[in-house]
């Protein structure tokens, strides 16, 4: 038996390196029992990671996208899991969110190039073309921060983040996101689960703030929490999952693999056991 499980992961068709066929590859050799495949604002990617999926019995595929949703000072990302890709209303969200995108990539060039930083969109568009193999996919800030370490701006993606792509850094631009009531309607019109992803990355300065924003949060309908996550401490998890129990909230847990663009972030990794699932609450996500 199976007792661990990833659902939070990334492919070409967003800011990862990977292709959907080979998360789903990676997650069963990981000797995973689910993966969930969540790029950031698109379900381009779900179809081939389900296909793929039919070759591993022993690996339970869950569709997923990672929603970015904003929040007085900060961004709050939303996982979606169990969803059906097909919705309308999802897919009418991911368009708004591409356009957002579109809006604000020339916008972030332009702070760049004003900081003396020699670099065009389409330097950054060939970053995500060049792994994906064709243009129109998601670009975001990783693919930003790869086109800088190209052009031997920086040294790496930390320090491209660093001086300039951070939230706030001299070159941010924030997109305007959605609502994150909206994203949580999107996610349940779709069928899925909305789940506050790494909480431990909303930039609160202390437990107090967070347990605000989940309370808020779960007015909207929000009904889980990403208390595992490769960026969580130990301590971190314990407070999430305490968090979780107190609210009523089912608890998750993933990587955030992004293959070499983070090559520290392994799938699978932290282990997300099975057994922190409650019974209900498991089959929701994994049917
Ligand atoms: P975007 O959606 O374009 O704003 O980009 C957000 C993505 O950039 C996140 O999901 C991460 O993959 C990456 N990212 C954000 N902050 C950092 C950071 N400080 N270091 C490395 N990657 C980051
Ligand atoms: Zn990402
Ligand atoms: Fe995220
Ligand atoms: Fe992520």
């Amino acid at each position: 038996m199976r007792r661990f499980v990833d659902l939070h992961t990334h492919s070409i068709v967003s800011d990862g390196t990977a292709s959907p066929g080979e998360v789903i590859r990676l997650a069963d050799e990981a000797k995973l029992a689910a993966v969930a495949l969540t790029d950031h604002d698109t379900t381009a990617g779900l179809a081939e990671a389900s296909a793929a999926a039919h070759s591993y019995p022993e690996l339970k595929f869950v569709p997923g996208i990672e929603i970015s949703a904003r929040w007085p000072g900060r961004v709050v990302h939303i996982l979606g899991l169990a969803i059906d890709e097909a919705s309308a209303q999802l897919q009418q969200i991911a368009e708004q969110l591409r356009q957002s995108r579109d809006r604000r990539n020339p916008q972030m060039i332009e702070k760049l190039r004003a900081l003396g930083v020699d670099i065009t969109l389409g330097d950054v568009e060939d970053v995500a073309a060049s792994r994906s193999g064709k243009t129109g996919g998601i670009v975001g800030r990783l693919h930003m921060a790869e086109a800088l370490v190209r052009a031997g701006h920086v040294k790496n993606i930390s320090e491209a983040f660093g001086r300039y792509l951070a939230d706030d850094g001299p070159a941010f631009v924030n997109k305007d996101e959605l609502e994150p009531a909206e994203a949580i309607s999107a996610i349940h019109h779709a069928g899925g689960v909305a789940v506050l992803a790494h909480p431990a990355l909303l930039r609160c300065d202390n437990s107090a703030q967070v347990a605000h924003v989940i309370t808020s949060l779960c007015g909207m309908g929000l009904d889980g929490i990403e208390a595992y996550h490769a960026e969580h401490s130990d301590q971190q998890t314990r407070m999430y999952l305490d968090l979780a129990r107190a609210k009523g909230l089912g608890v998750t847990g993933g990587s955030d693999f992004h293959g070499s663009a983070k090559p520290q972030v392994r799938i699978g990794k932290p282990r997300v056991p099975i057994a922190a699932f409650d019974e209900a609450w498991l089959a929701r996500i994994l049917g």
